[in-house]
Formats: C-alpha cells, structure tokens, sequence
C-alpha cells in the first residue's frame, strides 16, 4: 500500500467533505410566514392568555410532547437555560449538593451554582460513558438533592439502576439530552426517564434553530414551575394563585415565534438525521472493530444518537500517541467545507474535565462569599480518574456520521483510518 501521507504518500482524499447545512426551502418559509405577520413574539410576563407564548412555540411544544412521548414540553431559549430552569423547578437551592458529571458542557456541572447549591463530580464509566455507580452511591450524602445525568456523545446512561439509586435516596433526575435525541434506553427515548429532560437547539445539535432548548416531563407540578420560571415567575405567581414561592425568581428563557416556526420544519427532519448517522456509525464500527489498540462501543441494551462518534486508542498496544495517531489521519483528508479553519474534524479528548476549570480550582464565583463550595467536596485533579484519562489519552471523536455526508463520503473517512492503522508501524520511527 501507498506511503502515509504525514510521510509524503498520497491521501486517501483531496476534496473537501459537503457543507454542513440543514436548513432548506421549508424553514425559509416558515420564517417567511412568521415574518409577513410580523407578530414575531407573543410571551407576555404576566398571568394572561399570552403567559404560554403564541401560535408556533404551542405548536412546536405540542409536536415535540408527541415525538418524545412526553406530557408536557417547555421551549427554553437554550439547553443551558433549561438546566437552570429544572434545577430552578426541583427546589435546589443553598446547601443542597448535585451529583453531575465532569465530562460535558460546563453548564451540565455550573448549574447548581446559580442556586447557591455544590456540584459533586462523579467520575465516569468506560462503556457507556454514563456515570461510575459505584462512584456515584460513594457520593451521596444527606445534602444530596439531585443528580444531572448526562447522555454524552448521544449514548444514553445506565437508567434503570441510576433512577434506582435516586430512588431510595429520594432524589431528582435531571437527563441533558442535548447530544442525544431519540437515543433508546430499553426500548424508551430519554428525557422522560427522569423528572425533566432537556434538549438543545443549538445550531452544532442534530436539529437547530440558531439557538433553542426543550425540557420535557410528565410531571404537571414541574412542568408549571419550568413554565413559570421560563416566564417572569415572581410577577406571575400572585395572579396565578401560586402559593409556593421556592425558587419562584423568574428568567425571561423564552423563545420567539420565528425560531418555534423553524423548529416545527426541523422536526420534521430528526428521525432520518438520527437514523442516517447510526447507520455510518455501524460502518465505521464494523471497520475499526478488528484492531487491537481500538476500543469501539458495544451498546447491547441502548442505541446511541449519534451527536458524535467516540472510540478509544490505546497508546501502549498501538506504540505511538493518540496525537500522533490522529495527525496521521488528518493528513489523508480535507476539511468541511465551509469550515476550513476547524481542520478535519477528527479531534482527541474531547472536553477539559470540568472541574480543572479556574471556577473550581480557585472556588471562587460570586463576588464576596463564596456559598457554593464546601471542604468536604474536592475538586482536586485526580478525584475522576477514568475522565482524565480519556481526556489526556484515550478517547478521539468525530462527527463524520452526519447529514449531508454520503456514504461514499463515510468510504473514504474508513479508508484514511484503516491506512493508518494498517501502516502504524511508519509512525514508529
Ligand atoms: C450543547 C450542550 C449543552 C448546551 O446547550 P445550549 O443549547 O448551547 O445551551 C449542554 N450539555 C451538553 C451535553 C451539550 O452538548
């Protein structure tokens, strides 16, 4: 076989893969319709008829309940938003401490701070990169208030034995579901396996509207305390005969109608979006499977969305670095188009682990007392071991299993992957 390309063979690939852009004729005239009325948003922060929002953000809710099998869905002007907003409707507040998980959007594990409450990092496991349960159990305490599962990569967690855990302990459970719509836990979408869940509609998501989150529940009492929450609670619970005011501090996380309208036409497109990457996820499995420094997943009993694609390298049966590995793969192929700068987007360790952030390292958020931290919860380098290593050695990710990439496209990706791994040993030298 040909040289690597690092080593100045031929790459696999000298054409940019297709732009990445979901947004077609039926989203344009959405908006356009939304536009040409010209009532762009109709929330108003008070107890009336318009408390709910207009036309298009009732529909988009509506439509989204009925997908995710949920009895009620809010629509929050982000994921982010809507973390606060489940902390927010769950009672979190001063003292009370939230399991979370160090290996995400920091939002997944900042949250609690907003309420005055402790994050407490709970390392990972290596096969679903849901939480350690023996970690976990060792982390509850009688402050223990909530636990913030995070379905990363799109790979739901282990449910049944958290909500088990949370159980016995009487403890929410809050799912980001951001990287992982219509992901399947045992037969069941997440996001109404615990109390509330939460999407995002950010414009990297596998559906977008720029910006956007939808919380889903089946429980009315949380579902009216989001709705308050999203929507100026403190001026609305007096009208509304609201006599629980626990974190009755209201935001304004609404969305507008122009982004409810492009939600609707997105929705639309979510199921052959999540369909179409596990099917190139299987490919690049079933390539990759046979070499022995690779660890691909191998989910029995759940189905993974897909928002990235994530194996493992293992640098000592392989002889070289993660590093070393992926700058040879890179340099068989292009990038996006549309996204030069990003490089080939083929990268290593995904995300810092949260807790190395200054916020904890230093404990300091607000600007004179610091509540939020307490001495018997470390955020010390080395309390979450597995994330660390996946962080610095293992783990690489790609999201070259999405919509518009053909599967010839997926072909070539393969074939720059396997080159290397076939000819590892030129790295070596
Ligand atoms: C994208 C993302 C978020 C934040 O979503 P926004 O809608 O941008 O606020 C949170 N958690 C995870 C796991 C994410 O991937």
């Amino acid at each position: 076989m040909n040289r690597l390309a690092i080593n100045g063979g031929t790459k696999v690939r000298t054409k940019k893969f297709p732009k990445y852009n979901s947004i077609g004729q039926n989203e344009i005239n959405a908006v356009t319709e939304v536009m040409r009325n010209g009532t762009l948003s109709k929330f108003i922060g008070a107890w009336c008829e318009d408390f709910y929002g207009g036309e298009k953000v009732q529909e988009f809710e509506k439509l989204w309940s009925e997908k995710f099998d949920a009895k009620h869905t809010i629509s929050v002007n982000s994921n982010s938003s809507g973390i606060v907003a489940a902390l927010g409707a769950c009672g979190i507040g001063l003292g009370d401490e939230v399991i979370v998980s160090p290996y995400s959007m920091s939002i997944s594990a900042t949250a609690p701070l907003v309420y005055n409450a402790t994050p407490v990092f709970c390392d990972l496991n290596t096969d679903n990169y849901g939480f350690d349960l023996k970690h976990l159990k060792s982390l509850i305490s009688e402050n223990t208030k909530a636990i913030i599962v995070v379905h990363i990569f799109g790979i739901p967690s282990d449910m049944d034995e958290i909500l088990k855990i949370a159980k016995e302990h009487n403890l929410y459970v809050i799912e980001d579901c951001a990287q992982a719509p219509l992901a399947i836990y045992k037969g069941k979408k997440v996001g109404t396996l615990g109390d509330i869940g939460i999407f995002s509609l950010n414009y990297h998501k596998h559906i977008h509207t720029g910006e956007g989150g939808m919380c889903t529940t089946n429980n009315d009492k949380l579902a009216n305390k989001l709705q308050l929450i999203r929507n100026h609670a403190e001026s609305v619970v007096e009208a509304k005969g609201e006599s629980d005011l626990v974190n009755m501090l209201g935001f304004n996380f609404r969305i507008t109608e122009i982004q409810a309208a492009i939600g609707i036409e997105q929705l639309k497109k979510l199921d052959d979006e999540v369909k179409i990457r596990q099917k190139y996820a299987k490919m690049y499995d079933e390539a990759l499977r046979k070499y022995p420094f690779i660890k691909v997943n191998n989910l029995q009993d759940r189905q993974s969305a897909h928002y990235i694609q994530v194996f493992e390298f293992d640098p000592k049966l392989a002889g070289i670095s993660r590093e070393q590995f992926i700058k040879a793969v890179h340099a068989e192929l292009e990038p996006v188009e549309g996204r030069e700068k990003e490089g080939v987007p083929i990268y290593g360790g995904y995300v810092k682990p949260v807790y190395l952030l200054p916020i904890f390292q230093q404990k300091q958020v607000y600007n004179k007392q610091n509540f939020c931290f307490k001495d018997t919860i470390s955020y010390q380098k080395g309390i979450c071991p597995n994330v660390e290593k996946l962080y610095t050695e293992t783990i690489w990710e790609h999201d070259l299993t999405r919509s518009p990439l053909r599967e010839e496209d997926i072909k070539d990706v393969i074939l720059a992957y396997t080159k290397v791994c076939d000819n590892i040993n030129e790295l070596k030298k």
